[in-house]
């Protein structure tokens, strides 16, 4: 398997001549199998010099993975010259984001106003498939999807071909920064499940926008800071790591320090990571494994076929005794086409809990007449088993490691720090929600 990177950038493209050996273009990379199999990882603008490289081997049939449609992942798709020529074949697949399924989003970038030439008009067969958490076979790769931590709903992909796995993780940012003391690795359940996706791969290609100093001040934007992903990869025992979606004021000389301050700390602690930072027009050849396929240990389920359509009615419970937190949590999810009910505290929101049985729960943890958390703990101990499943969701201004491991021995699913932006609520909920959907299509 080859990687090749055509852009590295994040949020917006920055070519000068202080970006000349990492590259200003946005999100894209190649993959090709040893077969031949040809995967597009996004589509920023990186794209375009991927596209006039396909034009010497027509007809193309590709595959373009999507991880979510914020501008520097898709900035690309209406120059993307492969997708003009008739008699090319592509698939092109995404999560479904805030609002729009994928064609209708690509759709919109292309109006008149934006550009002259419209999304059907495009020449080559192209098939849109919205994407949700799970497996599947693209040519002879598999590939595993799942939910990462952003203002929009996005997906990460590893790839598994010809031995050997690549995950690509952009743009994701970590639950929670606390790591358990004993076992060095993260309290939240979702950050644990974010290693246990990347275990064991020859390469990660992993989000890293901001150092840990500058991380502090851009908490919910929804990227990684590089010593949480040398953490990620480190944790996952995986083999490479490429610093990747810089952002667009970090210069050649700044990330080369960074780099070689990040090896300095890997070697003294005795860790064989190959660390590096994604440069644009960079091959990676992972070549042929030994001892077969090492496949994701993730629990997954399947996609066959497109995502399953949302339900016409998704009632979520959601409790604050802040009743202004409480309205724009409400007019958030009313945005996103749910029917939200609203509770001042626990009791309530347990109640109600059993009268609407709701899809899933909002809570905030410190409420009088029942925390958010013992509301949850009541809710599992409640002889319906129906109850078991609810995804319950805190959301609290309480961040510290002890507190996390309370609620989740409590039952809680996720956990949410305050304070939020609204697409994140949005976010959140739509992951759990599909996930959910996911896991009973699975059991039917
Ligand atoms: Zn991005
Ligand atoms: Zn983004």
């Amino acid at each position: 398997m080859h990687v090749r990177f055509w852009g590295t950038r994040g949020s917006i493209p920055r070519p000068g001549t202080t970006t000349l050996r990492y590259g200003g273009n946005t999100s894209c990379v190649e993959v090709r199998t040893n077969a031949g199999t040809l995967i597009v990882l996004d589509c920023g603008t990186g794209s375009y010099g991927l596209g006039q490289k396909l034009l010497t081997e027509p007809p193309v049939s590709g595959h373009m993975l999507i991880t979510h449609t914020h501008w520097d992942h898709i900035q690309g798709f209406p120059f993307f010259v492969p997708l003009f020529i008739p008699g090319n074949e592509w698939s092109v697949y995404a999560p479904r984001g805030l609002g729009g399924k994928l064609e209708e989003t690509l759709a919109g970038q292309m109006e008149y106003s934006y550009f002259p030439v419209t999304l059907e008009t495009l020449s080559a067969t192209i098939h849109y498939q919205d994407l949700t958490e799970g497996e599947l076979q693209v040519g002879d790769a598999r590939v595993v999807a799942r939910f990462l931590n952003h203002p929009s709903p996005a997906l990460g992909y590893r790839i598994e071909a010809d031995g050997c796995s690549v995950a690509y993780i952009t743009d994701h940012e970590p639950h929670s920064p606390h790591m358990d003391e004993s076992t060095g690795l993260p309290v939240h359940k979702e950050d644990q499940r974010h290693i246990e996706f990347l275990a064991d791969t020859d390469l990660i290609i992993h989000d890293s926008q901001y150092t840990a100093t500058e991380y502090v001040d851009k908490v919910g934007w929804g990227h990684t800071a590089m010593e949480s992903s040398v953490a990620f990869a480190v944790g996952a025992h995986a083999k490479r790591l490429a610093l990747y979606h810089h952002d667009p004021l970090r210069s050649d000389d700044e990330l080369d320090e960074i780099v070689s301050r990040l090896r300095q700390d890997l070697s003294e602690q005795g860790c064989d990571l190959d660390l590096s930072g994604a440069a644009e027009e960079t091959v990676i050849d992972l070549g042929e494994q030994p001892g077969g396929q090492r496949a994701a240990r993730t629990h997954a389920a399947t996609v066959q076929g497109p995502t399953p359509p949302r339900p016409e009615k998704v009632v979520i419970v959601v409790a604050d005794d802040d009743p202004v937190l409480l309205r724009v949590t409400e007019t958030a999810l009313e945005a996103e086409g749910f029917t939200p009910r609203t509770a001042r505290n626990g009791a309530e929101a347990l109640n109600m809990a059993r009268e609407v049985r709701p899809d899933l729960m909002l809570l905030d943890w410190d409420m009088p007449s029942m925390t958010g958390v013992e509301a949850c703990e009541a809710l599992r101990n409640d002889p319906d088993p129906e109850f078991s499943q609810t995804p319950v969701v805190l959301v609290t201004s309480f961040a510290k490691a002890e507190d996390l491991e309370t609620a989740f021995a409590a039952g809680v699913t996720d956990y949410l720090t305050k304070p939020f932006f609204p697409p994140q609520i949005r976010a959140r909920v739509n992951t759990w929600l599909q996930r959910k959907r996911a896991e009973n299509d699975s059991e039917r």
